[in-house]
């Protein structure tokens, strides 16, 4: 039986990119070799790369915007330190928004390379909200931000207007809701919550912010050298990106960001209704700042943790557990889980009421 999976990340990607992605690990469009055994400057590769690149800026709305789009390895936390090494200048600083785990690790990288200002953290309260009415030092390289946070259950809804580049890790939301993507100066976004298989690393830039530091950059993590070989300095991650490019072409089909937020918004409203309105449950995380990607919540009573755990498992609901940071449960609603798995959850919910 196909399982519902909830997982976190690597999670669940569309049906149709696991059939294509295998099909083409076989034979790559009718080539009569695999898509791993052939040049990633071989033709069929970079017409590969190419339509990734461009098929990213066009779903976010950045076409003729000055931004690039490239792929690297290392996954979201490279970035956490390339962002600084590209952005802060000598004896400049950086500003951060303490949100989680993840912006911790952003914060703790920036750290090497010079001050690194913490303008809010909502940490005292186990990162159940996320800070609002705080000040961003007008003189900082640029502010930090993580979209949404993964493993809290809570999400950005609005963000601040700078003018400074505002730099935001979307590793677990991208793709998702529809955004002025264009008041970003640099997005980035491990491959593996919304987009394709881990291994690759969207970056997506706006050109004019680079090359200001007047710092000497190590080639392989200087941003301004992988755009210039188009996101072919060296051999890019080839089979992530190429389940990164049906997964984009999956959702250009369906209607884009418009249409996936909408499926987004009918899942996450469809669980946290459940979540408030059964009396067994409770919601993790501060109502106004709840993640449509990732639901947390908690039993009120544990003892029916094990009848609840053992109801999921017959139901095929996957990679429901909570991070051990929270506890409890976590709902990862990516784009290509579908609305049935939430309403099999639901109905799960709601058996376990009547059960006790
Ligand atoms: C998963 C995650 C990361 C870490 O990604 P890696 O690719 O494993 O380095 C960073 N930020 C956020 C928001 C995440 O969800």
């Amino acid at each position: 039986m196909k399982k519902h999976n909830y997982s976190a990340g690597p999670c669940i990607l569309p049906q149709e990119v696991f059939e294509k992605s295998a099909q083409a690990i076989l034979n790559f469009n009718d080539s009569g070799l695999s898509l791993l055994e052939i040049s990633h400057r071989s033709k069929d590769f970079v017409a590969v790369m190419e339509e990734a690149r461009s098929l990213v800026i066009e779903l976010l709305g950045l076409e003729g915007k000055g931004y690039s789009a490239i792929f690297l390895g290392g996954g979201a936390s490279l970035e956490f330190l390339m962002v600084p090494y590209n952005l802060m200048k000598e004896g400049g600083k950086a500003a951060y928004l303490d949100t989680g785990t993840w912006a911790n690790g952003a914060i703790k990288e920036a750290k090497y390379f010079g001050e690194t200002v913490v303008v809010a953290s909502s940490k005292e309260e186990n990162y159940n909200y996320i800070p609002k009415g705080y000040t961003v030092p007008a003189d900082a390289d640029y502010f930090h931000c993580t979209s949404n946070n993964t493993i809290f259950g809570t999400q950005i809804k609005e963000f601040p207007t700078l003018d400074i580049p505002l730099v935001c890790d979307m590793s677990s939301d991208i793709f998702s809701r529809q955004m002025d993507f264009s008041k970003f100066d640099l997005i980035y976004a491990g491959a593996q919550k919304n987009m394709g298989p881990a291994g690759a690393t969207l970056v997506v830039i706006k050109d004019e912010i680079l090359g200001k530091t007047g710092r000497n950059i190590p080639s392989m993590l200087d941003y301004t050298k992988h755009i210039k070989a188009e996101s072919m300095y060296n051999t890019p991650p080839v089979f992530p990106i190429y389940a990164s490019l049906l997964t984009l072409k999956w959702l250009k089909k369906l209607g884009g960001i418009a249409a996936i937020e909408k499926i987004n918004d009918a899942k996450a409203t469809l669980l946290y209704t459940e979540i408030d309105r059964n009396p067994l449950f409770k919601g993790a995380a501060a109502v106004e700042d709840r993640s449509n990607m990732n639901a947390t919540f908690l039993l009120n009573d544990l003892q029916h943790t094990d009848t609840f755990n053992a109801m999921l498992k017959e139901a095929g609901i996957s990679g429901l557990p909570g991070h051990r940071s929270v506890g409890g449960f976590r709902a990862s609603m990516y784009n290509a889980l579908p609305l049935e798995s939430v309403q099999v959850l639901v109905d799960v919910m709601q058996a376990l009421e009547k059960a006790i």
